[in-house]
């Protein structure tokens, strides 16, 4: 894999960050908060391969950062020559440092900062056999990247966050999403905008709850557009998203617990409705 040693070092296309107090780092650093991700409407994605994925997708880069050990790395140079391509800055810093911006021990060896982008609520209008998920206040970080990941992996269309929802572009949500979070389109909306939304929105929706009087598996979800409404962790669906449901499902229980894991209901109910879709020889 290694090339001997750092082509883009020698083309002058890599800067060389070495202290905390260098003002680029720390920009990229407060990254880690809320605040400064919607100041600077980006964020932070970790890994060499979530790098490509989101170059490949098209995804705005502002920067990338890599460790010294990953200069002379092929595909870690060819990466880093498309950053520098697209206008972004390539940095070089030490093992040390990736760990101080990543905020953990044992850091990815790439990272990049890419723009934020947020899909306008304006623009879902779903088709015939497309799926929607809308999500109700969820709060964990790492049930938001779950679904966003299962959202696509079963080839749902997007993902629309309701009400006061953590961050898509958090650093915990980013990793839970392996990826994903650049194949699906995510929107943010108030209840109010939502509600208005979805008097003009003609498919079935469905909504999940503990109190549903029908079996998830019982009805028939092909030949129309779906959205799914999922509940908050701790309260569920409130009284007024659940009366805006065509159906309120329930998944069944056998034992003590008194409900699923939101990420796993989320992930029951879609491998139901996208079950006709869904065949191995369509796989990969
Ligand atoms: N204490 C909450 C309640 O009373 O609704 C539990 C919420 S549960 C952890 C989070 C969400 O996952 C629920 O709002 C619902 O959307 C979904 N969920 C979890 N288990 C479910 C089940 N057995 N049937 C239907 N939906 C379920």
């Amino acid at each position: 894999m290694r090339a001997g040693g750092g082509e883009i070092r020698r083309s002058g296309q890599v800067k060389e960050v070495t202290s905390l107090s260098n003002p680029i780092v720390k920009d990229i650093r407060a990254l880690a908060m809320k605040k400064f991700r919607d100041q600077q409407n980006a964020f932070l994605a970790e890994g060499l391969k979530l790098v490509i994925e989101a170059l490949d997708l098209g995804w705005r880069v502002r920067t990338m950062i890599l460790a010294k050990s990953a200069l002379g790395n092929r595909t870690v140079e060819a990466t880093a020559a498309r950053v520098f391509a697209a206008g972004g800055l390539v940095l070089e810093a030490s093992e040390k440092l990736m760990a101080s911006i990543a905020r953990r021990d044992n850091p990815q060896m790439v990272a990049g900062v890419f723009e934020q982008r947020w899909m306008p609520l304006g623009k879902v209008s779903p088709l015939r056999g497309d799926v929607w998920v809308a999500l109700d206040r969820v709060r964990d970080p790492g049930n938001l990247g779950t679904i966003i990941r299962t959202v696509d992996a079963v080839g749902a269309k997007g993902v629309i966050l309701v009400g006061d929802c953590t961050d898509p572009f958090g650093i915990e949500t980013v990793r839970a999403t392996m990826g994903s979070v650049f194949a699906v389109p995510v929107v943010k909306t108030t209840q109010e905008d939502f509600l208005a939304w979805r008097a003009g929105f003609a498919g079935l929706v469905a909504g999940t709850h503990l109190k549903g009087a029908v079996d998830y598996r019982s009805v028939d979800f092909e030949g129309k557009p779906v959205l799914l409404l999922m509940g908050n962790e701790q309260q569920g669906l409130p009284e007024t998203l659940a009366a805006a449901c065509d159906r309120l499902l329930r998944i069944p229980q056998a034992g003590r617990a008194d409900s699923l894991n939101l990420a796993v209901a989320t992930g029951v109910m879609l491998y139901e409705i996208r079950r006709p879709a869904l065949t191995l020889e369509k796989d990969g």
